[in-house]
């Protein structure tokens, strides 16, 4: 089960652990660096975690939504979940059905208990060019999936609770459409400040259904 151990979107307290002690090792300067908000998650480049760009020039990144296992009622919430991002420093983000064709950016859902995946209500694994996920520390990615825990609640309203397991759509796969563009938690790396806990990339379970000046901030690291 290595292949799962990197870019999964741990909606809990992993990476606030990871930074409490990269506090403590890196002691001034840790805390200097965490003033560039500009930098925001794509500062995590190279951590476990998955924050690396798609390879090549940015191009077009169309997600496709797998008919089979998101229901009809959320195609349109989960197309602006990865329209978000379209526009954003050269990167086009769509979305289409897949009608039986995979592309190099599929969205599923799937029961995340049965592979052994945390209990999370979103995933996202980049691979390379051969569909290996990606190692860590890797330059880029070919490919993209996101995944969305079907044994969560799903709705289109916004709303999200941890506790009841409840999830809104175009946030999480927002949220996810950002790993899959490169970007970390901001937290990940460093103590938040400015606009990065109120960006889509932090992973609290609130109504998200645009990038902020932060998330812009990290792509243009990237593209
Ligand atoms: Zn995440």
């Amino acid at each position: 089960m290595n292949r799962f151990t990197f870019s999964w979107c741990a909606w809990q307290t992993l990476f606030l652990r990871i930074a409490i002690a990269g506090l403590v090792l890196l002691g001034t300067t840790f805390v200097v660096v965490s003033r560039d908000e500009k930098l925001a998650g794509a500062w995590c480049t190279g951590l476990v975690g998955g924050a690396n760009p798609w390879v090549g020039p940015s191009a077009n990144h169309t997600m496709r939504i797998d008919n089979a296992s998101i229901s009809s009622a959320h195609w349109v919430a989960a197309s602006n979940g990865a329209g978000m991002w379209n526009g954003v420093s050269g990167l086009t983000y769509g979305a289409a059905m897949m009608n039986g064709v995979y592309g190099d950016f599929n969205l599923y859902a799937t029961n995340f208990g049965s592979w052994g995946w945390p209990n999370v209500p979103g995933i996202t694994f980049n691979y390379d060019s051969a569909w290996n996920v990606e190692s860590w520390p890797d330059p880029s990615h070919a490919y993209s999936q996101i995944f969305l825990n079907n044994t969560w609640s799903w709705n289109t309203s916004g709303y999200l609770n941890q506790s009841s397991k409840n999830a809104d759509v175009t946030t999480v796969v927002g949220h996810e459409a950002g790993h899959s563009a490169g970007l970390n938690h901001p937290g990940a790396c460093h103590v938040m400040c400015c606009n990065e806990p109120t960006s889509v990339m932090n992973p609290t379970y609130t109504k998200k259904w645009a990038i902020n000046s932060d998330d812009i901030g990290g792509l243009n690291v990237f593209y």
